[in-house]
């Protein structure tokens, strides 16, 4: 092999224990917050691998979280794609029926778990046909009382294990991780990533172009460390030496801000809810955000007041867009230098898209008629991605799609345009776009201008059936405001930037936008409930669509 070695995730390790032995890693626990440094977690991670090898984990073989961020979690990280077994994160959140579809189907052979995420755990195994498991570990120092079995806990389990444990040959094509989609639609789909995707992956992001991560930083990734290894965030951290944060279980808006101020926070990661809410909590409190340099914006699109709102507190926003069948960044909005110059209106309106790919990665956008669309930010087409980190088949389902996949290329079943300078907009899903009349309206495009309305805490737009025009946008708004004001204010200002047909019927007010487990908006939960457009007062306009009938 001319490289010399293999791309795998070992020398990331090697490099922060021996240039960075007392740079920090922080966790908060149920008990407070946990202290230690890359020198004492080199120790613990080898332990951790030691410790699986002596229960039988060799290469090949699934060793399975079902875990919160803290800093156990990252242990197992390194420890189980370092001796070259593969690391399962298990969406806690989702539903029994799916974790039991995921461990049967990964046939998981270790499973670690936390002691608040043990009932949600039980059921799922309880109800397995025939159990893969033959180890779980209960992450903490003793393990309480679980149907769980054989169980011990975590301390006891890498207790009197060696730290010189001697790392195994890997090869970059082994299997090093394992992540299931959360299924908004069907059963949730394994993605499995190589060390080659993995050490890729974390190369790409580290470059100018995607969220570089250097030895000064200090790295809170709030995305949970069960969604697609945290946008890939600590192993990134480690290759470049930064100190890591990790929030816990459920860290809410005071424990995060907390946390940044205490800890000196240069750089975290989060869907836009978990932004939303603590902005919100700014609002209301002294907090000292000097530290934050940037934010990493993903999962679902980051409202252009979002942007501007941090702007206003000295912090970047990078916004990004990934897939779990990404391994998951695919795209990061730097402003390009020739951009800088431009209009306050202009580098904002640049942010606010999804961005610029990250080296490495290509893409094309293609039209119901399979032509590739002009880059002119109008026209429209499904996005496909291909490259090193990109995935080109499911787990355990050979019989791939040619909705999934087409000659190499993922198809991301995101709809876009491409602007003239290279910057990607997702302006819908496949499944989410609103067809009135034939023609098409952009949900999202709406959702970011009802979400600029200082009073609106959440909202999105559905399409519900209509007799007439097939399709009609609803709008959902969440306001602690007075909800008649809020109506007249928003549809005026829609009435502005957008033609009259795509204005929504009905503004329904709601208490909360129904999540999926990864924190996004579930518009699936809503289209169900709202499935007929005549139940709503507002009538569409005469002209629903332009050059319909
Ligand atoms: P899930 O499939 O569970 O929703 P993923 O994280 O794989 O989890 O979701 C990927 C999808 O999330 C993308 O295809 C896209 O639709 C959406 N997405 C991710 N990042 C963004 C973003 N910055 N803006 C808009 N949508 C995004």
């Amino acid at each position: 092999m001319p490289g010399g070695t293999d791309q795998t995730l070992r020398p990331f390790l090697w490099r922060s224990e021996r240039f960075y032995p007392d740079t920090e890693i922080v966790s908060r626990t149920a008990d407070g917050i946990a202290r230690y440094t890359y020198s004492e977690y080199a120790d613990r991670v080898r332990r951790l691998a030691s410790a699986l090898d002596a229960a039988g984990i060799t290469a090949g073989d699934r060793v399975a979280t079902f875990c919160w961020n803290h800093h156990r979690h990252f242990e197992v990280y390194f420890a189980a794609v370092t001796m070259g077994a593969q690391l399962h994160t298990i969406n806690p959140l989702l539903p029994v029926d799916h974790v039991r579809h995921i461990i049967n189907e990964a046939d998981d052979r270790v499973v670690l778990v936390d002691p608040s995420l043990l009932e949600a755990l039980e059921p799922a195994v309880e109800s397995l046909a025939s159990n893969p498991v033959e180890q779980f570990v209960v992450m903490g120092e003793t393990a309480p009382e679980t149907e769980l079995d054989p169980v011990t806990d975590y301390e006891s389990f890498i207790g009197s294990h060696d730290p010189a444990f001697d790392w195994p040959a890997v090869s970059e094509d082994q299997p090093a991780g394992l992540c299931y989609t959360s299924g908004t639609t069907g059963k949730p789909k394994g993605v499995e990533y190589t060390q080659q995707m993995l050490w890729t992956h974390t190369m790409a992001t580290q470059s100018p172009q995607g969220i570089p991560i250097a030895d000064d930083d200090v790295v809170m990734p709030i995305v949970p460390m069960f969604h697609v290894n945290a946008w890939g965030i600590p192993f990134s951290a480690t290759a470049g030496g930064a100190k890591h944060v990790y929030p816990g279980p459920s860290p809410d808006p005071e424990d995060i801000a907390q946390l940044i101020e205490e800890e000196n926070v240069t750089l975290s990661a989060g869907v836009p809810t978990v932004w939303l809410g603590l902005q919100e909590y700014v609002r209301e409190h002294e907090v000292d955000l000097s530290s934050l340099d940037r934010v990493v914006v993903g999962g679902s699109a980051a409202p252009e007041s979002m942007i501007e709102w941090f702007g206003g507190h000295g912090v970047e926003v990078l916004h990004a867009w990934g897939m779990t069948e990404m391994t998951p960044i695919g795209t990061v909005s730097h402003l390009k230098h020739d951009l800088e110059d431009e209009s306050k209106e202009t580098r904002i309106d640049k942010r606010s898209k999804q961005g610029l790919l990250v080296p490495g990665l290509e893409f094309r956008v293609i039209d119901d008629a399979g032509e590739q669309v002009p880059w002119d930010g109008e026209a429209f087409g499904e996005l496909l991605v291909r490259g090193p980190w990109v995935t080109t088949e499911y787990f355990a389902r050979p019989d791939a799609t040619e909705e999934e996949f087409a000659d190499g290329w993922l198809k991301t079943g995101d709809v876009v345009t491409v602007d003239p300078d290279g910057y990607v907009e997702i302006v819908d899903r496949t499944k989410d776009v609103i067809k009135s009349g034939g023609e098409w309206i952009s949900s999202v495009e709406l959702e970011n201008v009802i979400m600029g309305h200082d009073a609106v805490e959440e909202a999105t737009v559905i399409g519900v059936e209509h007799d007439r025009w097939q399709e009609r946008p609803i709008a959902f708004v969440v306001t602690g405001d007075d909800e008649g004001t809020i109506e007249s204010e928003v549809l005026a200002v829609l009435d502005e930037q957008f033609p009259k047909w795509w204005l929504p019927d009905d503004v329904v007010f709601i208490e909360e936008v129904p999540k999926t487990a990864t924190g996004k908006f579930a518009k699936r939960v809503l289209r169900e409930q709202y499935t007929d457009a005549s139940v709503f007062d507002g009538e569409p306009p005469e002209e629903a669509a332009p050059d319909s009938e």
